[in-house]
């Protein structure tokens, strides 16, 4: 194992050429880590926000196959791509890829950016994505901060911030400082990498930290209490009901309009219940809202429970017949459609949705 050693142990000392050692001889052989292709890149970066990295790599795989270019992305329907990304979740992700996609084609060329600043321009790339794809790609000498990153830093320098954005503050000046020239890119993902294995958020490998001479909570004996912990809110949790509106051996689905969290892809219509209105209620009043069509709302047919980022919800979906109206797209969708069970598959579902579905089927057969 290399380790740094420095003549005064302290972590201002340039340690980077250690890291980068390690990260050479330890890092994980991923996809995206074969490449420099700079859309290969994005797209990774981009999945890998909030979603695992062995969830992602199928997805990122299917991903370039489908979509092999960023004219292969921007000249396809929104559909197809939210199809691709269905179970990956933040569906925002895949719209604004597309989005983004889209106007580097129309506004460029298909030109692809270079530099960070140039890439925070797009949309749905942040700091953090804008400055892992230019220091990955083009070389550029810029810090990036993830949560690993901030984990690691934390504990190298003690810093005891109580917000992220102050611990980020904190920290990227002292990154500027450590990342190299000559392959900055590396150093960005060898931090990431060093938290991601080494240094874990509840048991520390320190023995096997390639900066573990200028760690100073190492040396403090006190890496568990960086980074500080951060108060987090309690998320809600919602009843929400849903219409499964058969006739004639279809059911009726609805897709929600883009401007939505969960934009684009379909759903059964309903929605949560107003103040004194009771789940079959609200599923009618949103059935007609959305679709145009004034159902009964009969028995339950079944219920998941999925987790988002800021709430919960038990999705509760009723068998429902429709009695009169004219079908359209209404109130939050864009399209509504009648549909036989064995097409459902075509169509890109939110995760909920789909485990509705998935538990609805087997008792249809
Ligand atoms: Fe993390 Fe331990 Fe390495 Fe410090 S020495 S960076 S606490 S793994």
């Amino acid at each position: 194992m290399n380790r740094v050693r420095t003549p005064s142990g302290r972590p201002e000392e340039h340690w980077a050429s250690c890291l980068l050692k390690w990260y050479c001889r330890h890092r994980r052989d991923l996809p995206w880590r074969r490449t420099t292709d700079p859309y290969a890149v994005w797209i990774s970066e981009i999945m890998l926000q909030q979603t695992r990295v062995d969830t992602a790599i199928p997805y990122y795989e299917r991903f370039l196959q489908r979509f092999p270019s960023v004219q292969a992305l921007a000249t396809a329907e929104l559909e197809s791509v939210l199809k691709t990304w269905e179970g990956l979740g933040y569906y925002a992700r895949a719209r604004n890829l597309h989005k983004a996609a889209r106007h580097l084609v129309t506004e460029s060329q298909g030109q692809i950016p270079q530099t960070a600043e140039q890439w925070a321009e797009l949309p749905g790339i942040g700091r953090y994505t804008a400055a892992a794809i230019a220091s990955i790609c083009f070389h550029e000498q810029v810090p990036v901060v993830d949560g690993n990153v901030l984990r690691v830093g934390a504990r190298l320098w003690q810093l005891a911030c109580k917000s992220r954005a102050r611990l980020e503050t904190e920290l990227l000046p002292r990154l500027r400082a450590q990342i190299p020239a000559r392959n900055p890119g590396d150093f960005n993902q060898a931090m990431m990498e060093l938290g991601a294995m080494v240094c874990l958020p509840q048991n520390p490998q320190c023995a096997a930290c390639p900066l573990a001479a200028v760690c100073l909570a190492r040396r403090a004996g006190n890496a568990h209490l960086y980074p500080a912990p951060v108060q987090t809110a309690k998320i809600p949790h919602y009843q929400v009901g849903a219409g499964l509106v058969e006739q004639r051996g279809r059911i009726l689905i609805a897709r929600r309009s883009t401007d939505r969290m969960l934009g684009g892809l379909w759903e059964l219509p309903g929605g949560k219940p107003g103040p004194g209105e009771s789940l079959e209620q609200a599923t009618a009043r949103r059935v007609r809202a959305e679709t145009g069509l004034t159902v009964t709302v009969g028995r339950r047919l079944c219920q998941v429970r999925h987790t988002y980022s800021h709430f919960k919800i038990t999705l509760v979906v009723f068998a429902c017949r429709p009695l009169a109206g004219t079908r359209k797209a209404g109130s939050g969708v864009d399209a509504t459609q009648w549909v036989r069970p064995p097409d459902l598959e075509r169509y890109a579902f939110s995760t909920a949705t789909r485990k509705a579905l998935q538990q609805w089927m087997p008792e249809k057969t």
